[in-house]
């Protein structure tokens, strides 16, 4: 792991969402993205080294719009940057940690993505990232 890439925050609503954290980091968010896969809608903001992604639900089925009914808006998961997300994997999965994504995916933010079970990392959420390469 090379570092803590981005912290991800369940929001009910971006438009409202994205100027409060604009005041709060005292920064623009840099990029919205939709990825449809995932039933989500993003923003971004750079935080020094590391970002804020703030997550929408675009779809009533997905895994934000669960998290929000059960939760409420607020911390969602922490996302790690690696070198090589499918060794990655395969060291964790054979370290006993119970993988969400078998195989990494696409993500917003041009990345490859992967998600762990939080059952199994202590009850945090935690994702991987690598960069695509261009
Ligand atoms: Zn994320």
């Amino acid at each position: 792991m090379k570092r803590i890439e981005h912290l991800g925050i369940a929001v009910n609503d971006l438009s409202t969402a994205i100027p409060l954290y604009e005041a709060l980091l005292n920064t623009k968010c840099y990029k919205q993205e939709e990825v449809s896969s995932e039933g989500v809608k993003t923003a971004f903001f750079k935080v020094g080294e590391s970002k804020i992604e703030l997550l929408e639900a675009s779809k009533l089925e997905s895994p934000i719009a669960k998290f929000l009914q059960k939760n409420g808006p607020g911390f969602h998961h922490v996302a790690f940057d690696v070198a090589d997300i499918d060794a990655e994997l395969k060291r964790l999965q054979l370290a006993g940690f119970e993988l969400i994504h078998q195989s990494p995916k696409d993500g917003a933010d041009n990345k490859r993505i992967a998600f762990l079970h939080p059952k199994s990392s202590g009850g945090m959420l935690v994702e991987l990232c690598q960069e695509k390469s261009a």
